[in-house]
């Protein structure tokens, strides 16, 4: 099994057990040269055969194989053709991530791993899943943020390695169930933009976002 194989396989089995998917829900990607491999469209990520991932051409988007490629094979493509530095992206229905932003709640900051890590959440209201036009707001996106909400939809992450795409998204979820669970006892107390830039520039958070990109 080639390494991209390996790491698609690993982290879609640990995005189902971590529950940030349901049923055939998500879907994940990576670059490989000229190529990327995607998850193929309807399964159940964890029911992936090694054989089943589907390989794309990322400047034309030709389709190799007989199985049809994730329905939102569009909207990686664009990462992939914005940024050379993506090499992973991520795409989950995480239930607290939802939730939140389908209220139309931007998720804060509260507790440090979450603004160390994540440098910027993008926010996209709904667009019908699937579509050209949500491939062309991620697109809008990409370059600016790392996370990207889909309001009453899910989470996009992009990352220099899937490990750091996978970081992302459960610091994203984790965030969004803190605030629940704060709002529940009466209100969070978000960190500061002040104590943001604090955690950032700490030496002991910079050495561990750099171990994500490696
Ligand atoms: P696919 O099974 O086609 O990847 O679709 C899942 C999904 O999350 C659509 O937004
Ligand atoms: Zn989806």
């Amino acid at each position: 099994m080639s390494k991209v194989i390996e790491e698609l396989t690993k982290y879609a089995h640990k995005l189902v057990d971590q529950g940030l998917v349901v049923g055939a829900g998500g879907n994940l990607s990576m670059r490989d040269g000229d190529d990327m491999y995607i998850s193929p469209s309807g399964f159940d990520l964890k029911e992936i055969e090694p054989h089943q991932w589907v390989k794309v051409n990322i400047t034309t988007g030709e389709v190799a194989g007989d199985l049809r490629p994730s329905s939102e094979v569009l909207m990686h493509l664009e990462c992939f053709r914005k940024s050379e530095e993506i090499q992973a992206v991520l795409h989950a229905h995480p239930t607290y991530s939802v939730g939140v932003s389908s209220a139309g709640k931007d998720i804060p900051a509260l507790f440090p791993d979450f603004p160390a890590m994540v440098k910027s959440v993008g926010y996209i209201d709904y667009v019908i899943p699937t579509t050209n036009l949500l491939a062309e707001k991620v697109a809008e996106l990409v370059g600016k943020h790392e996370v990207m909400i889909m309001r009453n939809h899910g989470v996009l992450t992009l990352g220099k390695t899937m490990k750091e795409a996978y970081f992302f998204m459960q610091l994203t979820e984790e965030s969004a169930k803190v605030y629940t669970i704060s709002s529940i006892f009466g209100g969070p107390r978000i960190l500061t933009d002040e104590e943001c830039v604090e955690l950032r520039n700490l030496s002991a958070e910079r050495y561990r976002s750099k171990l994500l990109k490696e």
